[in-house]
């Protein structure tokens, strides 16, 4: 497991929590931990996707 930094948002205003995503290992599609697909694949090319965190803004729905 790594850590990748890179894509951090610049918007002071909104709370960044630490979350789960996936990350593709082929493209940079990724998704939230609590969205992801059933078999862990990305969603943009079916590609194997690594477990990372990211700093995301907070959702509310
Ligand atoms: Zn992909």
């Amino acid at each position: 497991m790594f850590f990748n930094r890179k894509g951090m948002e610049d918007k002071p205003e909104e709370v960044l929590l630490n979350m789960e995503v996936y990350a593709c290992n082929s493209c940079n599609g990724w998704m939230r931990k609590d969205f992801a697909t059933e078999d862990l694949k990305c969603p943009l090319c079916g590609n194997e996707t690594s477990m990372e965190m990211r700093e995301l803004p907070q959702i509310n729905n």
